[in-house]
């Protein structure tokens, strides 16, 4: 760490990465400045590092956990010291939709967003933050764990919108990190989990943790499969946290009446028929989760501070941030869950 600087990773281009030095951000009147113990690598940052999603130079990083360092001084939700996990995304507090608590639908981007090089801030040292946007946790809590606060609360998120009832079985469609994370808080919601993967260790890894059948769909009948285990009805929820055609199957395997939330991106984009004869007759929901809400990230927090959800099992990997290109490569291999930067150097 240097004394007055931050630094921070930037990618460049497809497959680039180089540290940079910044400044070290000062906190305005309603602002924190966090030192950033460990971030989380995400799907966002691997599009951004294979060229999926091209806006470079951009320094990423959303899933960060730290320490408060110096607060504004209209700041009371933290203090110097406190551990914190943060919510990059900004929140304008005067639209539509946050006046009405859903300000996971925010699009009003604050001026100071869209000031280039992007940055996020999660991969540096050093981030500022908004006050709203840091929840604090328990110090006890290990960084590697805090790092899943974003993920957590864009599962809680979900897990909420879908209403899942005690008993209910649910379908998770993906073993990746979220996945695994829709796995693990559906369990906790007292549901049986069937989860669809067709990568064998990914597959066990989820019947290891939390489902308690797992379904490989390209070598089972996967809508069959959840027929036959709910009296021919099929599914109450389904969660599908994979792009590509995978989601048509959980349609399938939905009963009347059923919901089912769609919560990973499509890239490119894709359009399905579907029809609306269909939904009035079997009075099925279909939805979507993205981002979250204030109140998710309060109860990611409490869930991390309790520890009350295993997450030890998603974390494959630690990298000084000095490592950061292998960070990357490990994270885009497809083989991994949640790749951790620590920026403690
Ligand atoms: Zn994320
Ligand atoms: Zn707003």
């Amino acid at each position: 760490m240097t004394m007055t600087g931050s630094r921070a990773a930037y990618f460049t281009g497809p497959g680039a990465v180089e540290l940079r030095s910044d400044e070290r951000p000062r906190p305005g009147p309603t602002q924190v400045l966090v030192r950033v113990r460990v971030c989380g690598i995400c799907t966002m940052e691997q599009r951004l590092y294979n060229g999926v999603m091209d806006m470079y130079p951009v320094s990423p990083g959303h899933e960060p956990a730290g320490e408060i360092v110096e607060v504004g001084e209209d700041v009371v939700s933290v203090k110097p010291g406190d551990h914190v996990i943060i919510s990059f995304l900004p929140r304008c507090m005067q639209c539509h939709f946050c006046r009405l608590g859903e300000t996971d639908k925010c699009t009003t981007r604050p001026k100071s967003f869209n000031t280039k090089p992007w940055k996020f801030g999660g991969l540096s040292e050093f981030a500022l933050a908004e006050g709203y946007q840091v929840f604090p946790i328990d110090p006890q809590v290990r960084w590697d764990h805090a790092a899943f606060g974003e993920p957590l609360a864009c599962v809680l998120h979900n897990i909420k919108k879908a209403n899942l009832r005690f008993g209910e079985d649910v379908l998770v469609i993906g073993g990746g990190t979220m996945g695994q994370i829709h796995v693990l808080l559906a369990r906790l919601r007292g549901c049986r989990v069937i989860l669809s993967e067709p990568d064998a260790e990914k597959l066990a890894m989820g019947t290891g943790h939390g489902a308690h059948l797992g379904v490989d769909p390209t070598r089972e009948d996967l809508v069959a499969v959840a027929r036959d285990l709910t009296a021919g009805r099929g599914v109450d929820a389904v969660f599908v946290t994979v792009g590509g055609p995978a989601g048509q199957d959980g349609l399938k395997a939905m009963r009347k009446g059923g919901r089912t939330l769609f919560y990973s991106s499509y890239y490119p984009k894709v359009e399905w028929p579907i029809s609306p004869d269909w939904i009035h007759h079997d009075q099925v929901t279909l939805t979507g989760g993205v981002n979250q809400t204030f109140e998710d990230w309060v109860d990611a927090a409490a869930l991390l501070s309790k520890g009350l959800v295993d997450l030890d099992h998603l974390v494959s990997g630690r990298f000084p941030l000095e490592r950061i290109d292998e960070a990357m490569r490990l994270a885009t291999n497809g083989r991994t869950f949640r790749v951790m930067v620590e920026m403690d150097g």
